[in-house]
């Protein structure tokens, strides 16, 4: 039997092997592992070289092209953040500036770059709503499908070839009823009242109608076969403020987040009021309610595995709603939980967004905001009222990753104006 030898770390109780002994030099693996690592880490941190890459750049075209290009880790090196998002960049260039981008995405895609050039016409159309109508024969040149939103401005000719495309071309025939939802324009509305009525051959292999895609672009498809828009162009960002101005008329315009008096009936913790917005603010004044406040509440557990509805009294106190239905699943929650929310001051932007701003959630802006495309996380998914059977419009997201570094998931609100009944959902990935 061979003799075992302790290991030289003191407090270390483990022995080791001879021939282990002469490899480490009397130590065992884990601790000569974790000698090793630190001696990389001190290298690491003695030779490390802090590099800033917009030192002296003053053009924010240049300074986006390096926030975009893809960047070799190496941990020797500390690149020093541009102290601007590319989102708050996009949103303050001039048209000149937007017109350089997008000139740059082309020569990526010329170049096959096409992940970064993707990206760049995906910031051009949220964060700026630009046209960019010029890329696409490009796209369609490369079979980039993928990212729908691209071509919601495509002219006639454009979107003719894409109906007919989808007839034929099976392996892109998804993102092809994504990219037609996001057009949505008459043609391409009844040219989806046809396919409902009479369904193509292919339409058997999708999950759904291809009518439903519609929703994808923030629209359905009524009885009639018209367009009813499920949300509206007019978006404010809520953001995290350090002002402290309760008593102003801002504050009061908008509360985000507070624990509400009343109680979920099957965890028996408190509701959250994601939203407590005045209806004269333009952001919800369109939908035409009879009420001072528009509230919206859900319970921040329960809702995370289902739709929970509300309904509105007189005076807008949001009741829970008789046509809620409770989830086959729910975890029990411990008390702990359901100690209230514990979230930093919330105020909404004094100027609109992009209605598009937020609308694809892999792009690396904050999604709360009011109004606006929903930020998806899965599938487009407007809830259907209880009381009318119609879809519910959506008027705004809350996204617990812009207030909380552990968050992550967003509740997306919508509203039956006629029935005032509320509907909450929550996406995660
Ligand atoms: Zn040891
Ligand atoms: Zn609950
Ligand atoms: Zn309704």
């Amino acid at each position: 039997m061979t003799e075992r030898i302790p290991c030289k770390t003191e407090g270390c109780r483990a022995t080791i092997l001879p021939t282990t002994v002469a490899k480490t030099g009397g130590y065992c693996m884990p601790c000569h592992q974790e000698q090793e690592r630190q001696k990389r880490q001190a290298y690491i941190e003695q030779h490390r070289k802090t590099v800033n890459l917009y030192e002296d750049m003053t053009d924010p075209v240049e300074i986006l092209k390096i926030m975009h290009a893809p960047r070799q880790y190496d941990p020797l090196i500390q690149y020093v953040p541009y102290p601007l998002g590319k989102e708050q960049m996009y949103v303050s260039l001039t048209a000149e500036e937007a017109g350089r981008m997008l000139k740059y995405a082309l020569e990526l895609l010329a170049a096959g770059d096409n992940s970064e050039a993707d990206e760049i016409l995906l910031s051009l159309v949220c964060y700026r709503n630009d046209n960019i109508t010029g890329a696409l024969p490009e796209l369609m040149e490369q079979g980039m499908y993928h990212s729908g939103i691209l071509f919601k401005d495509a002219p006639p000719d454009i979107r003719d070839r894409l109906m007919q495309q989808v007839e034929w071309d099976e392996d892109n025939r998804n993102h092809l009823l994504l990219i037609l939802s996001w057009i949505g324009d008459p043609v391409v509305v009844s040219r989806f009242q046809e396919w409902r009525l009479h369904p193509p051959e292919w339409a058997g292999q999708l999950f759904v109608g291809p009518e439903i895609y519609a929703m994808e672009g923030g629209w359905e498809l009524t009885p009639d076969g018209e367009r009813r828009d499920l949300i509206h162009g007019l978006s404010y960002a809520i953001r995290v403020t350090d002002e402290q101005r309760d008593s102003s008329a801002e504050a009061s315009a908008a509360r985000f987040l507070k624990t509400s008096a009343s109680i979920c009936p099957w965890c028996e913790g408190k509701l959250t009021i994601l939203m407590d917005v005045d209806t004269s603010h333009p952001s919800v004044a369109y939908l035409g309610l009879s009420l001072e406040r528009l509230q919206m509440e859900t319970c921040e557990r329960c809702g995370c595995f289902g739709t929970i509805y509300m309904e509105l009294d007189r005076q807008g106190v949001p009741v829970w709603s008789q046509f809620n239905r409770k989830p086959e699943y729910l975890p029990s929650f411990d008390s702990e939980d359901i100690s209230g929310v514990d979230v930093p001051r919330l105020t909404l932007s004094d100027e609109p967004h992009s209605p598009f701003y937020a609308a694809t959630w892999s792009l690396s802006q904050q999604d709360s905001q009011i109004g606006g495309h929903p930020s998806w996380v899965q599938d487009a998914d407007y809830p259907v009222c209880p009381c009318c059977a119609k879809r519910m419009r959506f008027i705004g997201q809350v996204d617990w990753a812009d207030f909380d570094k552990f968050g992550e998931g967003i509740f997306y609100m919508f509203v039956c104006p006629e029935d005032k009944v509320t509907a909450a959902l929550y996406q995660q990935s």
